[in-house]
């Protein structure tokens, strides 16, 4: 039997429970089955059910590999009707294939524990809805040794930044004292992630050598302290943005927004060219930035533009926990590099998560003018964090290197600010 790592969750508020929405069902997630769950599931007997008779229930991907196969609209063909795993309900949890039972959780192994993060496209998580994430340990610690081989915990961690490489003792000093800005709650959260960009662009240019142990929590406490106390006055000046952002910001909100599904690889040749027309179409809108927002998935209001572009103020408390929840638990979980998202370094991944503050604000507006109000709540901002965060670390388009290309960019430490002022306030 494999040995289960200690299992760590992100300190957080944070709390989920299953509800039975169907919605990570629903969202095109390709489920990896193994030969074994394969045999497994074609001798529970569902091609004798109508409903299944001459459909395949695997799909082979380029490579080998076998997912469940998924109906036209995206959806797991094992959904019933009732929102429920036609396999779980029939055959328990043990029937479904393993790379369905741990979601929403997420198995992040490091110097001999297992860090657990959570996605957040599941409305549970989003909402916060459930038991703590410490009533989970006993579930995650039998589930973790399938989902991950305890040898995986005793690798090195990806670089810092390029040239420079830290162990996983000075990454955690890092990330909890990043977690310290997010978490101090009784400042707006525009002004905590715009201090946060401010520390890491500090990580990102100061000299690390003899930086580590004890210097660099020292080192650390000093910077971030400094910066705590400095941020209540800082001015939230709304510059306009300028240049290569705007269009470069529009069309990483495409690719965010964009629902790619296994199902898309089995349109015809005629129904590809038109997928791609229609792709090349919405780019080619988000380039420009004119006229209204072109559906990049089902169910986004088309609002102008135009209309997102305006303030809205600082987000509300309520809506700023639901953020403030967010970055805890990826920086908690160390959940925002190396394998949790495409092998980047510590920096990089921190820029791409930094990006999301606007990208998320950039949604809530969008679905705020597409419910008719003027203001961002908390249940607009969770909408927005669900989608923002379901490509994350699985859509192959975030993972290349142009998209790499323009994180850099978009993260510049001028353009970010710009950013981060432009939608937080
Ligand atoms: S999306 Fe979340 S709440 Fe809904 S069925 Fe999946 S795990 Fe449960």
């Amino acid at each position: 039997m494999r040995r289960s790592l200690p299992i760590v969750t992100p300190s957080s508020s944070q709390r989920y429970d299953c509800h039975l929405c169907g919605a990570c069902c629903r969202a095109g997630f390709a489920v990896v089955v193994t030969d074994e769950e394969r045999e497994r599931i074609r001798g529970q007997g569902w091609e004798s059910e109508p409903e299944f008779r001459g459909r395949p229930l695997f799909i082979r991907q380029i490579g080998g590999q076998h997912i469940l196969a998924q109906r036209d609209d995206g959806a797991c063909l094992f959904l019933g009707e009732d929102q429920r795993c036609r396999i779980h309900a029939k055959f328990g949890a043990e029937g479904k294939p393993f790379a369905c039972r741990p979601y929403p959780f997420i198995f992040l192994p490091m110097s001999g524990q297992m860090r657990v993060g959570l996605r957040f496209d599941c409305p549970s998580v989003a909402a916060s809805r459930g038991r703590p994430l410490a009533q989970h340990h006993a579930d995650l610690a039998a589930l973790s040794p399938q989902a991950v081989p305890a040898a995986a915990a005793a690798l090195p961690p990806p670089p810092f930044r390029p040239g420079i490489h830290l162990d996983w003792h000075d990454l955690f000093r890092v990330s909890a004292a990043l977690d310290r800005i997010v978490a101090a709650e009784s400042l707006d959260i525009t002004r905590r992630v715009l201090a946060w960009a401010d520390v890491a662009g500090v990580l990102g240019g100061v000299k690390m050598d003899g930086l580590e142990g004890r210097a660099l929590s020292e080192f650390l406490d000093r910077v971030v302290g400094n910066r705590l106390k400095r941020l209540p006055d800082d001015p939230l000046e709304r510059k306009p943005l300028s240049g290569f952002v705007p269009p470069l910001f529009r069309q990483a909100v495409g690719l965010y927004g964009r629902l790619d599904r296994v199902s898309d690889t089995r349109v015809s040749p005629a129904g590809k060219l038109l997928r791609a027309g229609q792709r090349l179409a919405y780019s080619l809108r988000l380039l420009a930035g004119s006229g209204r927002m072109p559906r990049v998935r089902p169910g986004l209001p088309q609002v102008p533009f135009r209309a997102v572009e305006r303030s809205f103020g600082v987000p509300s408390p309520e809506a700023a926990e639901v953020l403030t929840r967010y970055y805890r638990v990826k920086l908690g979980s160390l959940g925002f590099f190396g394998r949790a998202f495409y092998g980047w370094g510590y920096l990089e991944g921190l820029g791409a998560l930094l990006l999301t503050y606007p990208l998320i604000l950039w949604y809530a507006r969008l679905f705020a003018i597409g419910e008719g109000t003027d203001a961002i709540s908390a249940e607009t901002v969770q909408q927005a964090v669900r989608v923002v965060d379901r490509p994350r670390g699985v859509a192959v388009p975030l993972g290349l290197r142009t998209e790499r290309a323009r994180v850099r960019f978009l993260c510049d430490h001028e353009n970010l600010t710009r950013l981060i002022i432009w939608y937080g306030s």
